[in-house]
């Protein structure tokens, strides 16, 4: 059995009581897979752990020092976002070296019973991202590598963080789904689509968009801040009136869409360097 994201830590009593709400026990998880190290998904695996014995962390080679070691990466989403993120997400534990099961894309977990999942590479959100390709539901738990899905109102939008975001990197990355025989997208954020194609084009559009208006904008020399309101305009404008989960919503414009800019930023300026 396998469990795809953690979360944050925060989220650890949800997922062990989800677990046990459908019928499981978490000591029965042998594989505790992680799309990315960001905090938001892999944050919770040390925690986890305790509760899942058998369980071996798979994680994107890149990032698997980060598991045993996430002082670093505590460190910089700090800088990054701020150090509320503590109160956000919760403490992050270190998961042992030798629960680490690094992967670097093409390797194929068999949980039996016809179910396989394949490992997909796929840089661009971060350069150590892997989805998971379920060959039973021809379905793709896309991490972030996709965007972010708002299943309510349908919307999807780009999550294009700093420090790793590059958007033609993602742009090859999701053509590459495009070519899968796919039925179903699964979202780490927030849920599940069977508008594959529709879907992965929308995202390849937005990714493009973004960095034709950015690449303008910075050359005009227009700041952070206005290129964060040309984010928002756009998102309001894309999502128009049904805007869902008003909760969801509002946490998109207050906080993912600046991230989303700043992602952008950090893209031209390490281009320039
Ligand atoms: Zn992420």
């Amino acid at each position: 059995m396998a469990l795809i994201e953690t979360g944050p830590t925060k989220s650890a009593p949800f997922i062990i009581e989800g677990i046990r709400g459908i019928g499981f026990d978490p000591a029965d998880i042998s594989y505790l897979i992680v799309t990315h190290i960001h905090l938001d998904h892999g944050g919770g695996a040390g925690t986890l752990v305790k509760e899942m014995p058998e369980a071996k962390v798979v994680v994107h080679e890149k990032g698997a020092r980060h598991m045993v070691d996430p002082s670093k990466l505590v460190n910089s989403s700090k800088r990054v976002f701020g150090d509320f993120i503590d109160e956000w997400y919760g403490e992050v534990l270190p998961v042992e070296q030798d629960r680490i099961m690094p992967v670097k894309g093409g390797e194929i977990i068999d949980l039996g019973k016809g179910q396989r999942l394949q490992m997909i590479d796929s840089p661009g959100h971060s350069d150590h991202h892997i989805c998971i390709y379920s060959e039973k539901e021809k379905g793709l738990f896309t991490g972030d590598a996709a965007g972010v899905y708002l299943s309510d109102s349908g919307g999807l939008i780009p999550t294009t963080p700093p420090p790793e975001f590059d958007p033609d990197v993602n742009v090859e990355t999701i053509k590459g789904f495009l070519g899968l025989d796919l039925k179903l997208l699964l979202f780490s954020h927030f849920g599940v689509t069977e508008k594959v194609n529709q879907t992965l084009n929308t995202s390849i559009d937005w990714l493009m968009k973004w960095k034709d208006s950015v690449s303008g904008m910075m050359s005009k020399g227009l700041s952070q801040e206005v290129i964060t309101e040309k984010f928002r305009a756009d998102t309001r404008e894309a999502l128009g009136s049904d805007r869902g989960n008003e909760l969801l919503y509002q946490w998109v414009i207050e906080h993912h869409i600046p991230m989303c800019a700043m992602g952008y930023l950090n893209y031209f300026k390490k281009k320039d360097l």
